[in-house]
Formats: structure tokens, sequence, C-alpha cells
């Protein structure tokens, strides 16, 4: 089965276009990856039109509020010369946290589409369900799940790849401890 009809399949409401942004989302969180960033990439459109897209900054930028998400919510808002974006769609390819699902009522964002859940800071359904909440201002559309065994994918595989480079390192400096004492 391809990924639109799978997705489909449990998210009726997904649309295809919704299904192209994941996997181009995917595509830059992939990217980031190469750059020592942590996998994760948003996208944030107008019917098919990407009005911002962007992978965590957080290493490059030095900006601890550097996430995907707001990267992005920042640029579309930008572009726009709007700071409502009611008539956007974002996809993510993890849970947004806690400050991202802030943004996106903020942003007043209307759908929300995101790819893996998040244990350690969902905030859309894992730990708190912030753009669902009927005590905020206003409510996001959301589809979580969507292509997320490929989002998790990149973000197991980078990590793996992170504690396997950290052991090397570690070796390497118990290995020139050892050649100093022994000198
Ligand atoms: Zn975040």
């Amino acid at each position: 089965m391809n990924s639109l009809r799978l997705v489909r399949s449990t998210h009726p409401a997904v649309s295809d276009v919704d299904v192209r942004m994941m996997e181009r989302a995917i595509s830059l969180a992939r990217q980031a990856a190469l750059n020592g960033e942590v996998p994760i990439a948003a996208i944030v459109y107008r019917g098919e039109e990407i009005l911002a897209e962007a992978a965590n900054n957080r290493e490059r930028a030095a900006d601890p509020t550097g996430h995907a998400e707001v990267v992005a919510i920042r640029e579309a808002g930008r572009k726009l010369g709007e700071w409502r974006l009611s008539e956007c769609s974002m996809v993510v390819t993890l849970e947004p946290c806690p400050m991202c699902a802030g943004a996106t009522v903020n942003a007043r964002i209307g759908r929300l589409i995101y790819g893996a859940t998040d244990p350690k800071a969902g905030a859309c359904e894992t730990l708190y369900s912030i753009p669902s909440d009927p005590r905020l201002n206003h409510r996001v559309e959301m589809h979580g799940g969507v292509l997320a065994d490929r989002c998790v994918e990149l973000l197991r595989a980078f990590f793996k790849e992170r504690r396997a480079a950290q052991k090397l390192a570690k070796e390497a400096l118990r290995a020139a401890d050892a050649i100093r004492k022994s000198a």
C-alpha cells in the first residue's frame, strides 16, 4: 500500500497535500540530521502553497527556542504580513512540545498534522492537550500519527548514531589518558 492510501485508511481528514507536505518535512528533517540537528521539521502551508519550512536549528542558531515549528510559524507570519495563520495548516514530524503547541494556538493555526508522538515532551495528546484545550481562546484541528513510523525511525537512527559517536569519543579520551600516564 502506498503511504497516501495507508494514511487515508487511518486519517480520513488528512488530504494528499498534507501527506505530500509530511513527506517533504521528513526529507527536511533528514537533511537537518546531517547538520547535527535533531531531525525534526515543520512546514506551514495554505492550500498547496508553502509559506515557510524549517528544521530544528537550535544548535546552529544557538537558540533555545529554535524548534522547527516556531521557526516556521515566525517565517510564515513575516511572509503573510499577518500574525494570524488561521487559513494555514502545519505539518511537523514530531508531536509539538508545550512551547510549540502554544505557538500554534497563538498563531491561530487552522490545522496541525504531526507524525510521531513524543512521550517526553508531547503537548498535543501525550503530556498535555494544548491545541484542543477548551479553556484557551483558539482550538486547532489536529491529526497525529501521520507517517509516524518514518518520523520515529529518523529520530531513532539519529540518537543511535549520536550515542555511538559519544562512546567512540570517550574511548579515544581514555586511550589518550592511558598513553599520557604511561609516558
Ligand atoms: Zn517545540
